[in-house]
């Protein structure tokens, strides 16, 4: 069969689920017996997420191959089980970059190079390469932004002209939304009509729109739909709020979605069913008894709003663990900086079973998360350091334990008499000549672990891979003392020059991994040390 391709674009409103929406199709089209990829498309400059503070954009996840990418590429590998590689992912700046090295190499032979069709044309190479890789049958390919923005236009060209060269195998789906004002109490679908005659005056047709809102669509609202959109009123999903996003394909399939999709490309279902995904949902919706996990962060502020999307993965990979171990997970944000003001609050982190430092950049909130830390290692509360976590924990543990006083890192204080955590070689030179962008340790690197370590125990084997973002790491120069001061160097690489975990014995838990293991957990394959952590926190 040829391959298909799916997209997704959306109406109205952002942050309405597109991403949890096309990582839903896919897994019911992979359950269905297809092979599916997804691709995400985001239309700004930036040529990766990399280079943009996490509270603007939401958190950055990296993929095996070292790209540093959207939050929803997470939600892709966690929905598919499956690894995302960077071909899946371009932004206007990485496309624009190509056409313009392409032009530089004489590769349009003289032609005069031009946005359309140039552009969109380099967008469709891009999607079928990903396609070709992926082996996949199905390609979801998500537009991000809002239809009517400006600056998705050119990808929107990309949907038409491939509609246009290959009808039989594309459609074209609109995530909308339909608010109920409180005060008229009734769902409106007007937005949605806009949105549906913006998209028509791209050239393209929407074949299905997926409804979201507080509640599902009645069939009023699905006759409007069907008079206004040019949809048939089956095609009309209802898409209302759940409690658990892997509740939405289930949703989706309550509409039969899976079976339309195929039915449109003239497919049948090679029968299967999500039986595993089923058990989860119903795990997840049965299961009551808590966990109080404190995250302590700086990235959760917006305005007046608290969002946590910035640590997205980290919040997944808690869920997955804690429901592995029978317990519903409460998260509390907690803003670092409180502590820096005021030390007498450190005493509310007994309230917590567990508190996670992810990881992070720069010296606000630094000094409240090095207290928080202490604190945790002193009163034997389980503690779970990622990355900048782990970095601290070093940091803490020198400063408090083996009398290095005012040890550092030259990230926070470049004078430190005691650099534990020092600048990595390679990125010496990358600082000063300010080649920020793409350039830290990034992607996949392999770990041996430490045979007596916790965390040799909770893998269950010596060998591990995960994936790295940080410009800073351990200072080997500082390991002999910190480990005759009790520090156990639990992983590292092959080679034994970098250390990848740093663990405190005799302790419930104490774990800080340079990594980032949150970007591997999967809803049913949690990550081990994240299981191991909540068990902690548990007991
Ligand atoms: N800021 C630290 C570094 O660059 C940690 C990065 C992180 O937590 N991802 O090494």
């Amino acid at each position: 069969m040829n391959p298909k391709f799916i997209f997704v674009a959306g109406g109205v409103m952002s942050g309405v689920g597109k991403g949890v929406s096309c990582a839903s199709i896919g897994k019911i089209l992979q359950s269905k017996g297809y092979k599916v990829t997804a691709i995400k498309i985001d239309p700004y400059i930036n040529v990766d997420a990399g280079t943009m503070n996490p509270t603007e954009h939401g958190e950055v996840f990296v993929t095996d191959d070292g790209d540093e990418t959207d939050q929803d590429i997470g939600n892709y590998e966690r929905f598919l089980d499956q690894d995302i590689l960077s071909t899946n992912y371009m932004t206007t700046g990485r496309v624009y970059l190509s056409v313009i090295q392409r032009e530089r190499n004489l590769e349009y032979g003289g032609k005069c190079v031009e946005v359309v069709p140039h552009v969109p044309e380099e967008v469709i190479n891009r999607i079928k390469k990903a396609t070709e890789l992926a082996k996949a049958d199905f390609t979801i390919v998500e537009i991000g932004g809002t239809v009517g923005e400006y600056q998705n236009i050119l990808f929107l060209e990309a949907v038409r002209l491939m509609r246009t060269k290959i009808p039989d195998d594309v459609i074209v789906i609109l995530v909308s939304y339909f608010p109920i004002p409180s005060k008229i109490g009734e769902m409106k679908t007007k937005p949605t009509q806009y949105a549906v005659r913006t998209l028509n005056s791209a050239g393209i047709f929407p074949d299905f729109i997926l409804c979201r809102a507080d509640v599902p669509l009645d069939e009023v609202r699905k006759e409007k739909l069907a008079t206004f959109c040019n949809i048939p009123k089956e095609n009309a999903i209802s898409a209302p709020d759940i409690d658990t996003i892997y509740e939405v394909p289930l949703n989706f399939e309550k509409e039969k979605l899976g079976d339309k999709i195929l039915e449109k490309f003239c497919l049948k279902p090679k029968g299967k069913d999500m039986k595993d995904w089923r058990e989860l949902v119903e795990k997840i919706k049965k299961t009551k008894e808590k966990v109080n996990i404190g995250i302590v962060g700086k990235y959760f502020a917006t305005g007046d709003f608290t969002l946590a999307d910035s640590y997205i993965s980290v919040i997944e990979a808690i869920k997955h663990a804690s429901w592995a171990n029978d317990r519903q997970p409460v998260l509390c944000w907690i803003n670092s900086e409180e502590f820096e003001k005021d030390p007498n609050k450190l005493s509310e982190l007994k309230k917590y079973d567990g508190i996670i430092v992810p990881g992070g950049f720069g010296s606000r909130g630094v000094e409240g998360k090095i207290s928080a830390i202490k604190y945790c290692r002193e009163n034997n509360i389980p503690y779970f350091g990622l990355c900048y976590g782990m970095q601290l924990a070093t940091i803490e543990f020198a400063r408090n334990v083996a009398g290095l006083a005012n040890a550092n890192t030259p990230e926070v204080d470049e004078k430190t008499p005691y650099p534990v955590v020092h600048t990595m070689a390679d990125q010496v030179s990358k600082i000063k000549e300010k080649k920020m962008g793409g350039t830290m340790r990034l992607g996949a690197y392999p770990c041996v672990l430490a045979k007596d370590s916790v965390s040799f125990k909770a893998y269950g084997q010596k060998e591990i891979s995960e994936r790295h973002r940080h410009r800073y790491e351990f200072n080997n120069e500082y390991r002999k003392l910190l480990e005759e001061k009790g520090l156990r160097i639990a992983g590292t690489s092959p080679d034994n020059k970098l250390v990848e975990i740093i663990e405190v014995p005799n302790h419930k838990f104490f774990v800080g991994t340079q990594f980032h293991p949150e970007f591997k957990s999967r809803p049913l394959k949690p990550h081990p040390l994240f299981r191991e952590f909540i068990k902690a926190a548990i007991s």
